[in-house]
């Protein structure tokens, strides 16, 4: 394909307020593509290179980007920065100063060059970036130099997620059916632009063929939550019930001496942990293995853990090695998928669990997450005060039969926190759509609150639950107008589900995470809308921490979480539990 007509699919993409319109155009596109370039397209329309766990960063800042397009287009990097200025948008600045033909470059042969750009790394690289991205900008057109100075930058802004993509591929075949086959896949190797390959190239079976592969990170499975012990009990039996520690989740891939590791979100966090890595590279009793488990500081004096802020501040580039000294770390392993040639995951938990266990040398940073076995809610309970008391979130109850579910959450496994037993359940994380401005005080920041919503699976859209205003500090705000208005849109994003109308709107891609005191029903928001148009609603919510940069914008919660969070909230009131 050529790359001129991938652009005129993202023009089209851009302008689509209307969801079913959205899907039509991806499906269009997918149904021109060939085995040769739609995985290339996909990773494209998605604003990636690569998906995110082989970690290969563009590395293309606006400043380098400004004096390609200076270069390019031989204007002086002012004009270039007076331009930008006024339309605040490097993609449209780049259009403007781009006035010749181009030279039909195809879909692959700008990805190879953009390719080139990435991994250009070292010792003066810089220029040499400038200098490739240049010369591609040469030979395009102005309407694709306006999406190659996007897409360097990561402001591609489509907004398409992996559920639009699956979805999309499925219709693109002409039946919608194939997307649980797909979606199996994608959960085994966490690369649609693989999984689509495959499926051009070796139709359904091939796909079908899809197995779990070290280095390939797996996704990850999540809980369901349930307000009382009674409850969990009721609904898993004898279950297995684990410490819900708050720390990093990690997926380890062990290939001899090769160790990788994945973050919750399947972005690469090897760098990050080094001490784990020599550990599992020394105490793990397997030649190849995936492990997963939580990682944590803790003081190595008391044995007390610390706060998620503390472990978090290993999310950085720089400085891990002074920060491993400073807060070393324990890694609470907890679940076996993989091991030395045998696929766990279909196993049930209690095997996967034994073996995980075997494979551990004992007294080192890794340890087996602590667990009891018991089908007496009243042992649950003893069991999670206790944790809370030792500064953990509270328990984890898994079924004891139950696969290990990649990609799903459900009640395989159950999470039970402290504020559930309060009034409103857990905290809730939404993803940020749009920003109203502000009056008074805060007009001076250009933002007063977010507009925020929540996931929902089955339209694979987000609909709107809160504004939230408070829980910011002024720098934070100033900060969060920065980062909204780099993901700002000129209308309403296609999946999104809307009533209210923000000042600006941005493309669904930050979560962030609220507190609220109650949730209740409201004709303003969309989630959850009944026939009589009511949905659903958070009462005085406020932001604890500042962006989720470890969820995506569907691991929010859902309409489904938020409705069953205002059931458990009416069950609290109507009884006291102590
Ligand atoms: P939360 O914000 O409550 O962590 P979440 O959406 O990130 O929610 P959940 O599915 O609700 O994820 O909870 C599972 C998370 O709990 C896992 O991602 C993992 O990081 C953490 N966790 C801590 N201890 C355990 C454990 N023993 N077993 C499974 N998960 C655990």
């Amino acid at each position: 394909m050529k790359f001129l007509r991938l652009t005129n699919y993202f023009e089209r993409l851009d302008a689509t307020t209307k969801r079913l319109e959205m899907f039509e155009i991806l499906s269009g596109l997918f149904k021109e593509s060939n085995k040769e370039d739609i995985d290339k397209i996909i990773y494209l329309s998605q604003g990636q290179l690569l998906p995110p766990f082989l970690g290969l960063e563009i590395g293309m800042s606006e400043k380098l980007l400004i004096r390609s397009i200076s270069d390019a287009a031989k204007t002086p990097t002012k004009k270039v920065e007076e331009i930008f200025k006024r339309n605040g948008d490097l993609g449209k600045t780049a259009e403007e100063l781009i006035t010749w033909k181009g030279q039909g470059l195809t879909v692959e042969k700008v990805y190879e060059e953009i390719r080139d750009v990435a991994l250009t790394t070292g010792a003066g690289s810089v220029e040499r970036k400038i200098g490739y991205l240049s010369s591609l900008l040469k030979g395009v057109s102005s309407k694709e130099a306006k999406y190659i100075a996007r897409f360097v930058i990561g402001r591609l802004r489509l907004g398409i997620g992996d559920p639009t993509v699956l979805e999309a591929l499925a219709l693109a075949q002409g039946d919608r059916t194939l997307r649980p086959e797909l979606e199996r896949a994608y959960n085994l190797c966490s690369d649609l632009g693989l999984v689509a390959k495959t499926l051009l190239e070796k139709g359904v079976t091939g796909v079908r063929k899809f197995h779990v592969r070290v280095g390939y990170p797996i996704r990850m499975a999540l809980c369901e939550r349930l307000p009382s012990s009674e409850e969990i009990i009721e609904k898993i039996g004898k279950a297995a019930v684990e410490a819900k520690y708050d720390g990093f989740r990690v997926q380890i891939h062990k290939n001899k001496n090769n160790i990788d590791m994945f973050s919750r979100n399947l972005e690469r966090t090897t760098h990050m942990f080094p001490e784990i890595r020599e550990a599992v590279r020394n105490f793990i009793k397997a030649d190849t293995a995936i492990i997963e488990g939580e990682a944590l500081a803790y003081n190595e004096a008391t044995g007390e853990l610390y706060s998620f802020q503390i472990t978090m501040q290993r999310k950085r580039k720089h400085g891990i090695e002074a920060l491993a000294r400073e807060y070393p770390l324990k890694f609470f392993a907890f679940d076996l998928l993989f091991s030395d040639g045998i696929d766990y995951t279909e196993k049930p938990y209690i095997e996967r669990r034994k073996k995980l266990e075997s494979l551990i040398k004992k007294d080192t940073i890794i340890e087996p997450s602590s667990l009891f076995i018991t089908d007496d809610p009243k042992a649950i309970y003893k069991y999670f005060e206790d944790a809370v008391e030792r500064g953990l979130e509270g328990v984890v109850a898994k079924r004891l039969d139950a696969p290990y579910s990649a990609g799903a959450r459900n009640f395989n496994w159950i999470k039970l926190k402290r504020s559930y037993r309060s009034e409103l359940a857990d905290t809730i994380d939404i993803c940020i759509v749009g920003y109203f401005k502000g009056r008074g005080l805060r007009a001076r920041f250009g933002i007063g609150a977010i507009l925020g919503a929540v996931y929902d699976p089955k339209t694979d859209t987000f609909k709107t639950v809160t504004k939230v205003g408070s829980g910011f500090s002024e720098v934070e705000l100033e900060k969060l107008r920065k980062i909204l208005d780099k993901i700002a849109i000129s209308h309403k994003h296609a999946r999104v589900d809307s009533l209210m109308n923000p000042d600006v709107w941005v493309e669904p891609h930050y979560v962030i995470t609220v507190m609220a005191d109650e949730i209740t029903r409201s004709p303003g928001h969309t989630a959850g809308k009944d026939k009589e148009g009511i949905g659903y609603a958070l009462r005085f919510p406020r932001a604890v921490g500042f962006l989720r940069e470890d969820k995506k914008p569907e691991d929010a919660n859902t309409v489904k979480e938020i409705i069953e969070m205002f059931g458990h909230q009416k069950k609290a009131k109507a009884r006291p539990t102590g």
